[in-house]
């Protein structure tokens, strides 16, 4: 429905522009130093760039679903490590500032068929959910563990947090469209996640971990050799 869109699209723009007004903020600031400090303007603009453009992908890609709704994702070949470094690197920041240790392991190279720019939202949306969910968690047992690999001919990219796990009666209805536990949370996010998958011919699914947090899994066709 055009709620559910509206709302959608406000949960997936409201990162990149908040991201681009606080480096715009500070090039400002920085920019009345005497001298101003070039260096971090120069980095700040380009981290700036970067969010617009991630806005810009945002937009575009909901307006393809809208104009062509066969045709939600444009797949191509792609490294599945490419959109995981590019959301971590986005949220290093804020890892940082969480104190949250990130761990990346993989088991080869996968190379799978998926829209670059839907596989970077749904790592981002599943890394922001670890980040919410381990606030509950001391600042020394903060984790989130990801994982790459094959499993049953597909392409896997795993979240495992080290945080309250999921309860058995959450489970079934994570992925249902607005519904949400976290305070100020629009229960979005999981549900948008969950159509990107199966738009790409993939899948989402969301487990418990050992000896405890949550495990996300994402599955994406292999590329045929
Ligand atoms: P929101 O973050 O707005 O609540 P989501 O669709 O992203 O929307 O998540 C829906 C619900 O799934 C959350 O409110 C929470 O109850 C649960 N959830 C999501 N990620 C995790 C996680 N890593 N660990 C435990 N529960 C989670």
């Amino acid at each position: 429905t055009l709620g559910e869109l509206a709302a959608g699209m406000a949960h997936e723009l409201n990162q990149p522009l908040t991201a681009l007004l606080a480096n715009t903020q500070a090039v400002s600031r920085l920019l009345r130093d005497e001298p101003p400090d070039l260096a971090l303007v120069q980095r700040a603009i380009d981290d700036a760039v970067q969010q617009a453009r991630r806005a810009a992908d945002v937009v575009g890609r909901l307006r393809r679903a809208v104009e062509r709704p066969d045709a939600r994702t444009i797949a191509q070949p792609m490294a599945l490590e490419l959109p995981l470094r590019s959301a971590l690197h986005l949220l290093e920041p804020e890892f940082r500032r969480r104190q949250v240790l990130t761990q990346v392991e993989s088991d080869g190279a996968p190379q799978v068929m998926a829209d670059p720019v839907a596989v970077e939202q749904i790592v981002h949306n599943l890394l922001m959910n670890a980040l919410h969910v381990l606030e509950q968690v001391p600042v020394d047992a903060r984790r989130i563990r990801l994982w790459l690999g094959v499993e049953q001919g597909q392409g896997v990219l795993r979240v495992t947090d080290s945080g309250p796990g999921i309860a058995a009666d959450v489970l079934p209805r994570l992925f249902q469209p607005f519904f949400s536990t976290r305070p100020g949370g629009m229960g979005l996010g999981l549900s948008l996640c969950e159509t990107l998958a199966t738009g790409m011919g993939g899948a989402l699914t969301a487990a418990n971990a050992e000896p405890r947090g949550a495990a996300f899994t994402l599955q994406l066709p292999l590329v045929m050799p």
